[in-house]
């Protein structure tokens, strides 16, 4: 068996590791590169390997840097199966309509510079490459193994990151000699709301292994969560409004249940509550519906009172005139709106209107990547410009450390400590001074030298 990476092999982004093994080849993520246009720009050019020669894809989660190129791969002749765990599935088709109109937007607006009438832009994909990848979708359940191909097994486990993300076991028996491939796709925090803890593993010998927090340490949770009532007792007092941009997929959905939690402790009952991102709610949508996924303490409090995605005083914003009505409040709301970084969204309308006074506070609850107004506010930019308007920036600005959805060097550590012999490991997304931190640990910690590949290697198992 081998196993070549295509992407996320020092960045965090374009998750894609080509398996091959029993003359088949498999594709285990085929994700989206984001950051600056020029990195994005890649997203259209042609794959490094030969797309007809795919035969099948395994997909990790739903985040669109591990599934957001599904629909250019069709484009370059890929018609094979996409197996992923049932409600990945049920994910996929909103995260890759939301992409698909944000290419079909952008494309529109730089189309708008050429004055010839010629569309020179076109979108990366449309909504009807999305139907394309919905259609080749196979629904698989955690835990229970599938062979893909004679020889080759497949089970995916649970990797406690967002709803239906799954680390993959790949077993190839040739040669009469039976090897195993683990992936560990994104991994989340031991406790996380909602979700399970990750599986753990007794046996591989070859893991590839995340390592987006390799360096880092998070802050304790409980710490966290106390900050987090602070801000909201403190922003009562002063009659002001509290944002928070959030990713409409894991990040939204934890801080309901977690409102809900402390619903009574941090006054919750007295705040008008916004969701407002129509992506978000449809993840709602998808998540009600898999409750079988949750872990035993979110099953509990599904069933009490206040449900976290029904609190008495929340109310989901879908069309664009409830989301400007917002904005006639000029205290007592807490708005979570998207994108998480500020980047684009419904956010910046509210930051556009409440920046500006010394009564508000914006709650960043997730990763600020380097050149978005979100890293910006957070490093304390002290004005911006909006819609054309300059801001002078009031507004109290905080940065909540301890509510990632990726687990940090000692989860990775401890995930990878439980398998019986420490097998060969290669680090995959993460920057590299994570990966290095993270190869440094395990070195320390087991006395395992880890591998840390570059585009395009080849790792034979
Ligand atoms: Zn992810």
């Amino acid at each position: 068996m081998k196993v070549s990476l295509f992407g996320a092999a020092g960045a965090v982004t374009g998750s894609c590791h080509l398996v091959e093994a029993c003359g088949k080849r498999i594709l285990l993520d085929c994700g989206m590169i984001q950051g600056s246009r020029i990195e994005e720009a890649k997203n259209a050019l042609p794959f490094d390997f030969d797309v007809k020669r795919i035969d099948a894809v395994v997909l990790s989660h739903a985040h669109i840097d591990h599934c957001g190129r599904l629909p250019v791969l069709m484009q370059y002749g890929f018609h094979g199966p996409i197996y992923t765990q049932r409600a990945t599935a049920d994910l996929l088709p909103v995260m890759l309509e939301d992409a698909a109109s944000l290419a079909e937007m952008d494309a529109e607006r730089r189309n708008r510079f050429h004055k010839d009438g010629h569309s020179h832009h076109k979108p990366l994909f449309t909504r009807h490459d999305v139907g394309q990848v919905v259609r080749q979708l196979e629904r698989l359940d955690y835990r229970r193994p599938i062979e893909l191909f004679p020889g080759i097994t497949v089970t995916l486990q649970d990797a406690g990151h967002i709803l239906g993300s799954a680390s993959v076991r790949v077993q190839a028996v040739e040669d009469g000699v039976t090897r195993t491939l683990v992936f560990s796709g994104d991994l989340g925090p031991r406790n996380t709301p909602i979700l399970n803890d990750p599986d753990p593993y007794d046996a591989a010998d070859l893991v590839l292994l995340e390592s987006t927090y390799g360096g880092r340490l998070h802050r304790d949770r409980a710490a966290t969560l106390e900050e987090i009532g602070q801000i909201f007792e403190t922003a009562w007092k002063g009659g002001g409004n509290i944002l928070i941009p959030a990713f409409a997929v894991g990040r939204s959905q934890e801080l309901l249940y977690w409102f809900a939690k402390h619903f009574d402790d941090w006054g919750l009952g007295k705040w008008r509550i916004f969701m407002d991102s129509p992506m978000a709610s449809k993840v709602i949508e998808v998540y009600d519906r898999h409750e079988e996924l949750f872990d035993a303490d979110a099953k509990a409090m599904f069933h009490g009172r206040p449900h976290p995605f029904r609190l008495p005083n929340l109310k989901y914003t879908t069309d664009v005139e409830d989301s400007k009505a917002i904005n006639e409040h000029k205290g007592g709301c807490i708005i979570i709106a998207g994108s998480g970084m500020c980047n684009g969204g419904r956010i910046r309308h509210h930051l556009r209107h409440n920046l500006g006074s010394a009564r508000n506070h914006v709650l960043f609850v997730g990763y600020q990547s380097a050149g978005t107004l979100g890293r910006l506010l957070v490093d304390g930019i002290d004005s911006i410009k909006l819609f054309g308007e300059e801001i002078r920036i009031k507004a109290h600005r905080h940065t909540i450390g301890g509510l990632s959805a990726h687990t940090d060097q000692s989860g990775l550590l401890d995930w990878f400590g439980a398998y019986d012999r420490h097998p060969r490991v290669a680090l995959v997304h993460g920057e590299d001074d994570a990966r290095k931190a993270l190869a440094l640990a395990l070195k320390t910690r087991f006395d395992v030298d880890a591998q840390i590949p570059a585009y395009g290697d080849t790792l034979t198992i």
